[in-house]
C-alpha cells in the first residue's frame, strides 16, 4: 500500500498516512485533529545537487611530517 505524506496547515505538522491508491486525494486529518492539510509529492526524491558525489581527495604527501620538505625547520 503506498504512503502519502501530508501536511497540516493549521499547525504544519507533516505526518505519513498509508492509503490505497484509490483514495490517495482523500481528505486527510492531521494528528492533531486539524482537517486543513495537503498532500504532499513525496513520488520522487528530487535532489538535484549534482548527479554523484565528488570523489574522495587522497591524503597528501605521505611522507610523514607537516610537509616533508623544508618548511618545518
Ligand atoms: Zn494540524
Amino acid at each position: 500500500m503506498p504512503r502519502y505524506d501530508f501536511r497540516c496547515r493549521s499547525c504544519g505538522a507533516t505526518f505519513e498516512l498509508r492509503r490505497a491508491m484509490a483514495q490517495a486525494n482523500d481528505p486527510a486529518v492531521c494528528p492533531q485533529g486539524h482537517p486543513d492539510t495537503v498532500k504532499l509529492l513525496s513520488t520522487v526524491a528530487v535532489t538535484g545537487v549534482g548527479g554523484g558525489a565528488a570523489a574522495p581527495q587522497p591524503a597528501p604527501g605521505g611522507g610523514g611530517g607537516c610537509c616533508g620538505g623544508g618548511c618545518c625547520g
